[in-house]
């Protein structure tokens, strides 16, 4: 069993507290996802707006119980997650904030990249997307059709593809895009891009789960990337493109999973708040959902102290985390909206939405499936110890 210790329990406290403010709003937010706009001063949303942020580039992080916090620790995170998650995973979701591309120019970005994506991000509230997926490439992203090719005038690069299913590019200022320069997996670069660049357009794509993210389908018609804005130039090739976004999607999986933990505990609190007096046996299998929201935290725990430990196993322990937790939080809604009959997801609309928003964890950052095949990859390569 994997405990906390005092700094992390004061994160969850506060989490908890934020959570509170959100379970009102969400639905709002799930009917109009630019509610987000009216609600940026609400605590978790400003606190977000900077997360992660590391020590160097934050001189002014949040201190709770006298501990500073930049969002940079996975178990820290997913501890947090879990409880805003309770609240909103759509809030959570929605908030402007480094977020993914934040994780990635961490390991990926120079000196002079980091400051330039810092400070916009200190500047003022900041959405930002993380363009990895297209239209025809998915679970096997490895295969993008976008590119990266160099300007004809010789200055700089130009991009030309289209990105689908990107969260809040629609609303976002800067990002990555991950295109290739040439084929096979060491031909996958990420670069830094503006939205305002001419020849890139997002449009916000009608969704049914996690609406508050806005989730856009991205054209990218020659657009100029400037020689500097190219990531991981000073690293190995090795250690740039596909490498990193694996490595960067690993040490976001726990926190993907720990929304889904978050979906699935709000359903089932939800059942405990609504259903008093529950016969025996449906009681006995409410306790059975809880005892396997307990079991599955301890997972995502386990994973996320693997991501800051550097375990090599890490990225494997992400993917059992993910694919339980998402399961989890299907299983948790479907069996919450059993409690209350055929008319539950018209008549208990907060148990519909969760039911929704859990779908929607099940394809972020790879699908059951592809968590699966990563597991076992890394069972069979005796990478990954059977505990
Ligand atoms: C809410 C949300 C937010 C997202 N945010 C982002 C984002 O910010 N940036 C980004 O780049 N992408 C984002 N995505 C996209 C997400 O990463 C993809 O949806 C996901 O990788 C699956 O790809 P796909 O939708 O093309 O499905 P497909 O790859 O077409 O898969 C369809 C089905 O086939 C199965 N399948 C595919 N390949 C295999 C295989 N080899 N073996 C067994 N089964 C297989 C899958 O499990 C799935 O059930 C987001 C998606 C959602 C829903």
């Amino acid at each position: 069993m994997i405990e906390l210790d005092d700094r992390t329990k004061a994160i969850r406290l506060r989490a908890r507290e934020w959570a509170r403010e959100l379970k009102p709003l969400a639905l709002e937010l799930d009917g109009d996802p630019d509610a987000i706009y009216r609600h940026l001063d609400v605590g978790i949303v400003s606190y977000l707006t900077r997360m992660p942020l590391p020590p160097e580039y934050n001189p002014d992080p949040v201190v709770i119980d006298g501990h500073r916090f930049y969002g940079t620790g996975t178990l820290e995170r997913v501890v947090f997650a879990e409880e805003v998650a309770v609240g909103d995973a759509g809030m959570l979701l929605a908030a402007p904030g480094p977020v993914m591309s934040g994780v990635l120019i961490d390991s990926l970005g120079d000196e002079r990249q980091k400051k330039w994506f810092y400070s916009r991000i200190l500047e003022r509230p900041t959405w930002t997307f993380f363009a990895l997926t297209e239209p025809a490439r998915g679970s096997d992203a490895g295969a993008m059709e976008t590119t990266l090719t160099p300007a004809d005038d010789g200055d700089g690069y130009v991009l030309n593809g289209a990105k689908r299913y990107i969260g809040n590019a629609a609303r976002a200022d800067i990002g990555v895009v991950f295109a290739r320069t040439r084929p096979g997996p060491l031909g996958v670069t990420a670069v830094l891009t503006e939205a305002s660049a001419p020849g890139f357009t997002a449009e916000p794509l009608e969704t049914i789960g996690l609406r508050g993210l806005r989730i856009t389908a991205m054209t990218l018609d020659n657009v100029r990337i400037a020689a500097d804005n190219v990531l991981g130039r000073h690293l190995r090739p090795t250690q740039r493109g596909m490498w990193s976004a694996v490595q960067g999607l690993n040490r976001l999986r726990p926190g993907v999973a720990a929304f889904g933990l978050g979906i699935a505990r709000s359903a089932y609190e939800y059942v405990r708040e609504n259903r008093p007096g529950l016969p025996a046996w449906d009681r006995e299998r409410l306790d059975d959902l809880g005892r396997r929201i307990t079991g599955v935290r301890q997972l995502i725990w386990r994973a996320a102290r693997a991501v800051d430990e550097n375990d090599p196993a890490a990225g494997y322990l992400a993917s059992a985390a993910k694919a339980k937790a998402s399961r989890l939080a299907e299983d948790a809604t479907m069996e919450a909206l059993g409690f209350f009959g055929p008319g539950a997801r018209l008549e208990h609309p907060l148990l519909d939405k969760l039911a929704r928003d859990a779908r929607a964890v099940e394809f972020m950052e790879g699908t059951g499936n592809i968590q699966k095949l990563n597991l076992f990859t890394g069972l069979l390569q005796g990478r990954l110890r059977r505990a």
